[in-house]
C-alpha cells in the first residue's frame, strides 16, 4: 500500500511569494495538472506519480488532455479534482443567497448574529439606472437607523434581564449577540456581506452558467468576477459556463405557464410548517431498509419480514439501529430510505440558515410581502413593534415603486423579516442532522422553532423512526428516556 499527498489547497498569496522567490515562470502552478493526471488513470497503466510528473512538465499537453477527456468524452468528474477558494466580499445578502443555493461547495459567511452591522449595502445597477437610487438609499438608511435604535434598546433590555449571565465567561458577548440577532430583522437584503467559498471546477462551471442567467445585474457581475481569475489560471477545466435557453427562456416560459394554470390561490396557508407528503408507512419502510442492509436478503423478503414484525419488535430494531450513537453521529444510512416533504413559510433570516443544509432539496419562491413579516419576540417585549413595522412599511413602499419598473431588483429593499415559501425534501437521516443542529439550545430562535415544528409533524407519522430526533442539547435526556441508564 502507498498513499501520496498529491496536492492541497494553500493560500494564493503564499504561492505568489514562493513563485517570486524561486523566479518560477512555468505555468504549471494550477490544479489543472492534477485533473489531467487523474484523468489518465483510467487508461494509462503507469503509477499516478509518473502521470503527475508528466502533467507538471507539459502543462499545454495537460490542458489539451483535460479538454478532450472532460468535454470531449464527457468524463466530467475529472474537473472535480481541481478545487478553488474564493473570497467573496461586498456583495448583497441576495447575491450570497444566489451563490449559496449551489450545494456542492463549502461556504462560511459573516454572521449578522455575531457582528455589528455598519450600514454597508449594495445599490443594484438596475435600480440606479431606473432613477430610483435616491429613494432606495433613503429607505435603506431608514432601515439601518431603525437597526441601530433597536440594537441599543434591545441591548439595554437584555443586559438588565440577563444580568446574572453577564458575569459568566462570554456572557456579555452572548447577550449582546441576542440583541444583534433580533435587531437585524429590520435590515434590508441589500446589506453587504462577505463569505468564503470552496468549490471544485465542475460545480463552479454550473454556478457560473446559472448566475449569468440571473436577471439581476449584481449577480451577473458577480459571475464575471468569479470567472475572471480562474479563466486565466485554469482555462481547460471550465468551458461551458455560459447560459443557454434552458437557463433563461425555459424558466420564463414555465413561470408564464404556471401563472396561466393556477386559477385560485386557495390553500396558500402561510403556515410556518406543513408536512405535505412522506414515504408511505415510514416506520415499516425503515425496518425493511434495516433488514435489507443487515439481513443479506432481497428487498421483497426484507419488506415481508418487516411487515410481519410486531410493533414491539420493530421498536427494538429501530432502538438498536440508534443505540451507541452520540449526538454528533449521523443516523444509519438506512434512514435515508424515508423521505419527508415540508412546505415552510420562513423569514429571510430563517432561510439564510436553512439554505445551508446542502443535503436537502429546496424549491424556493420569491419573497412575498403578502406573507407578512416575522417579528422577534424580544422586539415585542420591549414595546418597539411600532418602530419595527415603520421600517418594514418604508421598505414595502419602496418595493412597490421598484416593482413597477425593475421587478427583478425589488427584493433588495425587503428585510430579513420578510417571508418566502420553501418546499423542502429531507430524508430521515438528514432530518436527524437538521434537528440536532437547529433544535439545539444554541440555535437561532427562528429556525429553532421551524425545526421543532418539523420534528413534531414527523413524529406523528413516524414515531419509531423519529424516536431519537432532537436538538443536541436534548440528546442526553432523550437517550435516557429511550435507553434508560444502560
Ligand atoms: C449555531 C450555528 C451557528 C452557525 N454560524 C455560522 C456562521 O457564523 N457562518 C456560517 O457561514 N455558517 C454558520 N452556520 C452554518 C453551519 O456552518 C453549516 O453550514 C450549517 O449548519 C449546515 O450544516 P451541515 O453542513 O452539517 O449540513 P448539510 O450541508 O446538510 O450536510 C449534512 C452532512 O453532510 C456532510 N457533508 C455535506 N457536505 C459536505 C462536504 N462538502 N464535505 C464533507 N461533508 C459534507 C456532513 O457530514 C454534514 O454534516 C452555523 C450553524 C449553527 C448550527
Amino acid at each position: 500500500m502507498k498513499v501520496v499527498l498529491a496536492g492541497y489547497n494553500v493560500d494564493a498569496e503564499i504561492l505568489r511569494e514562493l513563485k517570486e522567490k524561486a523566479r518560477w515562470d512555468a505555468d504549471n502552478v494550477t490544479p489543472e495538472t492534477l485533473s489531467a493526471a487523474y484523468a489518465r488513470i483510467s487508461r494509462d497503466p503507469r503509477d499516478i506519480e509518473e502521470l503527475r510528473a508528466d502533467s507538471r512538465t507539459a502543462t499545454d499537453k495537460a490542458r489539451r488532455s483535460n479538454e478532450t477527456i472532460i468535454f470531449g468524452l464527457g468524463h466530467a468528474s475529472v474537473a472535480e479534482h481541481a478545487v478553488f477558494n474564493l473570497d467573496i466580499i461586498g456583495v448583497s445578502r441576495l447575491a450570497a443567497e444566489a451563490v449559496q443555493q449551489f450545494r456542492l461547495a463549502a461556504y462560511t459567511e459573516k454572521s449578522q448574529r455575531y457582528i455589528t452591522l455598519d450600514g454597508d449595502f449594495v445599490t443594484p445597477p438596475g435600480i440606479a439606472a431606473a432613477g430610483f437610487e435616491k429613494e432606495f438609499r433613503a429607505a435603506v438608511a431608514f432601515q439601518n437607523d431603525t437597526y441601530r435604535e433597536l440594537y441599543a434598546a434591545l441591548k439595554t433590555h437584555l443586559f438588565k434581564k440577563h444580568a446574572a449571565l453577564l458575569a459568566t465567561k462570554n456572557g456579555e458577548r452572548t447577550v449582546d449577540g441576542w440583541a444583534k440577532e433580533d435587531a437585524r430583522y429590520v435590515v434590508g437584503l441589500a446589506t453587504a456581506t462577505q463569505f468564503g467559498m470552496t468549490v471544485n471546477a465542475r460545480e463552479l462551471e454550473h454556478v457560473l452558467r446559472r448566475l449569468r442567467a440571473d436577471r439581476r445585474g449584481e449577480i451577473r457581475a458577480l459571475a464575471e468576477a468569479l470567472h475572471a481569475p480562474l479563466a486565466a489560471l485554469s482555462p481547460s477545466i471550465i468551458k461551458y459556463a455560459r447560459p443557454t435557453a434552458y437557463d433563461t427562456d425555459r424558466v420564463e416560459e414555465l413561470a408564464l405557464l404556471a401563472q396561466r394554470t393556477i386559477s385560485h390561490t386557495a390553500g396558500s396557508s402561510g403556515e410556518p410548517v406543513r408536512l405535505v407528503a412522506h414515504t408511505d408507512d415510514p416506520d415499516l419502510a425503515l425496518c425493511a431498509a434495516l433488514l435489507f442492509r443487515y439481513g443479506g436478503v432481497a428487498y421483497d423478503a426484507a419488506y415481508v419480514a418487516a411487515a410481519e414484525m410486531s410493533t414491539a419488535a420493530r421498536r427494538e430494531l429501530v432502538r438498536t439501529a440508534l443505540s451507541e450513537r452520540s449526538c454528533w453521529d449521523h443516523a444509519d444510512r438506512a434512514f435515508e430510505a424515508m423521505e419527508f416533504i415540508f412546505e415552510l413559510t420562513v423569514s429571510a433570516t430563517n432561510y439564510a440558515q436553512l439554505k445551508r443544509h446542502r443535503m436537502t432539496t429546496q424549491l424556493v419562491q420569491d419573497y412575498d410581502p403578502a406573507l407578512g413579516v416575522t417579528v422577534p419576540p424580544n422586539v415585542v417585549e420591549i414595546g418597539r413593534e411600532k418602530e419595527f413595522h415603520a421600517a418594514i412599511a418604508r421598505g414595502e413602499e419602496c418595493y412597490a415603486t421598484i416593482a413597477g419598473k425593475v421587478p427583478e431588483e425589488r427584493d433588495y429593499i425587503l428585510t430579513n423579516a420578510h417571508r418566502r415559501r420553501v418546499l423542502t425534501k429531507l430524508n430521515a437521516r438528514e432530518l436527524y442532522h437538521f434537528a440536532a443542529l437547529r433544535e439545539d439550545e444554541h440555535a437561532q430562535w427562528d429556525i429553532r422553532e421551524t425545526a421543532r415544528l418539523m420534528r413534531e409533524a414527523a413524529e406523528k407519522v413516524a414515531p419509531l423512526t423519529m424516536m431519537m430526533l432532537c436538538g443536541k442539547s436534548d440528546f442526553d435526556a432523550r437517550r435516557t428516556e429511550i435507553y434508560g441508564t444502560e
